[in-house]
């Protein structure tokens, strides 16, 4: 399975020549289409036709024995494959990488380029971020994690039996006792359950958390969460520890994500938009996004799902530009133009941790040029505090 250390790795990578870095990605047909075959075949068309071009272009170096690789297992492809797959290659720096991803690509794509394209994988990560279920009720806890798709139950935690004293036999003469020792290993084990989930923020083991109980439970782990752990709690669903299906908890869990990254969206939307108005930590539009991030200011990134701009990339110091020049504005040697500038935005934003966010059909992003950025901070702005202290 594909790590953020794996998509890290990829974005580092910088090409020598403008068709070493090859990246293949295959969609297998959704269910409901029936001809399977058609997507194996035009992912093997993609490869000949990318292959041909090398040849046509003279380059018969790597590039082709990588493609002639893709090609081989695009031909072991038969379209009834239920993960999709991304392959990232480049012979001359011994690469080859490849993943199975849940198949929620947009197409079965090739690309060959001076860097990976990741677009596509960016996009899955940021909308299947690792995510913990907790199944609870006052003897049980069922832990499951979700991720890229997978689901899997995990360990239980099971309340201890109360302990049957010597007084059992005797009527009532221990009850009261038994019933306080009762609520006591009740209120224990919710207080595990919920140091269980501390343990798992602390150490990064979740992005995101979501609880299954009845409503009565709810009031009896809620007030154990810590700040902490409720600050990843995406929502909570209805639902019984002995018989909930593995089909109802992915259900409720994708319809909770669905809803709370359309939430999460939204929200940042607004947020960079009013604070671009402002002057604050917000900025809009090609240009000023380009030099946010060289700043090293942003700290999320916002674009349309179907966002790309040309531009040009310095090739000596890598300033990137969005007016289409011939020679660098930072260090005067020359630039190279880029078809779109999200071949280069996308690896640089992942190598400096920013968050990627995409956008599909928003009229407010689409007003400001379909590309945004929220900031950590503002240089400009920090300059003039450092100066007035
Ligand atoms: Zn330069």
């Amino acid at each position: 399975m594909i790590t953020r250390e794996d998509i890290r790795e990829l974005a580092q990578f910088q090409g020598s020549g403008p068709d070493c870095a090859i990246s293949f990605y295959f969609q297998p047909p959704r269910p409901s289409n029936k001809s399977h075959r058609e997507e194996a075949i035009l992912a093997k068309d993609l490869v000949r036709h990318a292959l041909r071009e090398t040849e046509k272009n003279g380059r018969t170096g790597n590039a082709r024995a990588d493609l002639q690789r893709v090609l081989d297992l695009a031909a072991g492809l038969h379209g009834k494959e239920t993960r999709a797959k991304a392959v990232f290659a480049c012979g001359s720096r011994n690469i080859w990488r490849e993943f199975d991803l849940p198949p929620l690509l947009p197409d079965t794509q090739l690309f060959v380029n001076r860097r990976f394209h990741l677009k596509a994988l960016a996009v899955i990560l940021g909308a299947q971020p690792h995510l913990w279920l907790v199944i609870v009720d006052r003897h049980r806890a069922r832990f499951f994690d979700l991720h890229l798709d997978e689901l899997k139950e995990r360990e239980s935690l099971f309340r201890a039996l109360p302990r049957r004293g010597r007084g059992d036999g005797f009527a009532g003469y221990d009850a009261g006792h038994a019933e306080r020792s009762v609520n006591d290993e009740i209120l224990h084990h919710f207080k595990n359950v919920t140091e269980y989930l501390k343990q798992g923020q602390e150490r990064g083991a979740f992005d995101g958390l979501i609880i299954g109980c009845q409503e009565i439970n709810w009031h009896d782990v809620e007030p154990h969460l810590h700040p902490y752990v409720k600050k990843r709690l995406l929502g909570r669903f209805v639902a019984d520890v002995g018989s909930v299906t593995e089909e109802h908890v992915r259900e409720q869990a994708n319809r909770i994500l669905r809803e709370s990254l359309d939430q999460h969206r939204r929200g940042l939307l607004s947020e960079v938009l009013g604070q671009a108005r402002s002057n604050g930590r917000g900025v809009t539009g090609l240009r000023r996004v380009l030099r946010s991030l060289e700043m090293g200011e942003v700290q999320v990134l916002i674009m349309g799902e179907n966002y790309s701009a040309h531009a040009v990339e310095c090739a000596s110091c890598g300033h990137l530009d969005a007016h289409i020049v011939r020679y660098c504005p930072v260090c005067g040697r020359s630039t190279r133009e880029l078809e779109d500038v999200c071949d280069s935005i996308v690896p640089a934003a992942i190598r400096r941790d920013v968050e990627l966010l995409y956008m599909k059909d928003e009229p407010a992003l689409d007003h400001v040029g379909n590309i945004a950025a929220l900031l950590r901070f503002r240089a400009d702005q920090r300059k003039g505090i450092a100066a007035a202290s």
